[in-house]
């Protein structure tokens, strides 16, 4: 191109200087002339190209030759592939958005500030967004209940949050959130109504059928321990079965009570009422209940609390899972040995009540699903203890209403340590006075 315009300039400039030198026996005049034609040409010629530029529409490039003519033709081509890349990247970008507002489940892009950046339709219907209005507004002040607030402000979305539709009570959404790029966020909202109505059903069904085999049951236990009482002593075979009937059947109601209270634990996850509860006052009442089941066995509990502190929950909750942790602790120590409950406050604000003790001990291997319901490491150990199975789903049901975790640690034939760890914000440090080492025997 540079070697055209040179070309151009001195096909014009040498015959101008020629013709000058001929007629008026100097070159300048001719030179200067021809200069001043090839710059207006290339004025003419700017001024083409600043026009072309402007048009809106796509219009072919102007009529040139020489150096202008291979420009237009080099800036055209170039237009004409931007608009090609463009078009590509506009209809990939509208696939996308496509495919994303085929899918039955809402998809929401939030930006850095937490506001709403781009949804598909599904969001729209499930969160009633406008698809004008609401646009760059944050969608904390569009999604305003309060635990969703919480769950997007903390930005720990290891487990979905459930919550009710805004719009409608009934439908029971699921919002799971995914960072990506630069703290963008990527929520999924899935309509989980039918999986909460079939989940209800089993819950109802359950606590249904347990409520009504109590009362039989109790019948059943009262008749027996009406014939073990009976002043004509039954013959010794009629003994044992009845004995045996009646164990059985207290069994039975020890389990009807376990199901009865996790159907509660299910149900109550939103309207549990909370207050601060004394932990050593509570773990001392334990110890107290269980002294019958561990002077059996001889067993010896102690109870040591460095620091005085209390717990915002629910006091019959806790009482359930800790008493399923103490009297598991003593079914699975052998006789003589010693359980250790520690209360103890973290530097961090943490608060942790551990059940320790010297007993038969758990194969790290089954840990993972002990707290699932009926979940047992040897059945004929645990039917031998007389437990039903839901112990540590109780526990791990309680523990998850006061936002705290279950933290197994064993050996086998060594021993357990069942840790209870409650967040900071559950902690309630008791005043000064109450802080000494409290101990205590059974
Ligand atoms: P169970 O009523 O059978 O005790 P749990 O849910 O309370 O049911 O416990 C589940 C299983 O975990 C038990 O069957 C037992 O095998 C094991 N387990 C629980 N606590 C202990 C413990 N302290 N030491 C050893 N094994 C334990």
């Amino acid at each position: 191109m540079q070697k055209k315009a040179i070309i151009t300039l001195l096909l014009t400039c040498l015959p101008g200087a020629l013709i000058s030198q001929v007629l008026i026996g100097s070159p300048s005049w001719g030179l200067s002339a021809a200069l001043l034609a090839n710059l207006l040409w290339h004025l003419h010629q700017l001024k083409k190209f600043a026009q072309w530029l402007q048009q809106k529409n796509q219009a072919d490039p102007p009529q040139a030759s020489g150096i202008w003519g291979d420009i237009f033709d080099k800036v055209y081509k170039l237009q004409r592939k931007t608009r090609k890349a463009r078009k590509q990247l506009e209809s990939h970008i509208q696939r996308a958005q496509n495919s994303a507002n085929a899918v039955q489940d809402g998809v929401i892009i939030v930006n850095q500030s937490g506001h709403l950046e781009w949804w598909n339709n599904a969001a729209t219907e499930l969160l009633s967004f406008q698809k004008k209005v609401d646009r760059n507004r944050p969608i904390t002040h569009l999604v305003r209940h309060p635990g969703f607030v919480h769950y997007f402000n903390t930005g720990a979305y290891d487990t979905p949050y459930e919550l009710a539709s805004p719009e409608d009570p009934k439908t029971q959404l699921q919002v799971e959130i995914t960072r990506f790029g630069k703290d963008e966020r990527l929520l999924l909202i899935r309509n989980i109504t039918n999986i909460h109505k079939l989940e209800q059903m089993r819950t109802d069904f359950v606590a249904n059928v347990s409520h009504e085999l109590r009362t039989p049951l109790t019948v059943l236990i009262g008749y027996l321990e009406a014939f073990e009482n009976t002043p004509t002593p039954l013959s010794p075979p009629l003994t044992r079965g009845v004995r045996h009937m009646r164990d059985q059947s207290k069994r039975m109601q020890a389990l009807i009570d376990d199901l009865l209270l996790l159907s509660r634990l299910e149900q109550s996850s939103r309207d549990t009422c909370f207050t601060s509860v004394d932990v050593l006052a509570l773990l001392e009442s334990l110890a107290q209940e269980v002294e019958i089941l561990s002077s059996d066995k001889k067993i010896t509990t102690s109870i040591n609390m460095p620091q005085a502190f209390a717990l915002m929950g629910n006091e019959i909750d806790l009482h359930s899972a800790f008493i399923n942790l103490l009297t598991n602790a003593i079914k699975y120590s052998p006789a003589e040995s010693h359980i250790d409950i520690i209360g103890e406050q973290l530097p961090t604000g943490e608060a942790r009540i551990i059940f320790q003790d010297h007993g038969i001990g758990i194969d790290p291997a089954f840990i993972p699903r002990l707290t699932e319901r009926f979940y047992r490491v040897d059945a004929s150990r645990a039917t031998s203890s007389g437990g039903t199975g839901l112990g540590l789903a109780i526990v791990k049901h309680v523990l998850l209403h006061h936002q705290a975790q279950l933290i197994i640690e064993s050996e086998p034939n060594v021993g357990s340590r069942f840790i209870c760890e409650f967040p900071k914000s559950r902690t309630l440090t008791m005043p000064a006075a109450a802080d000494s080492e409290k101990l205590s025997s059974g």
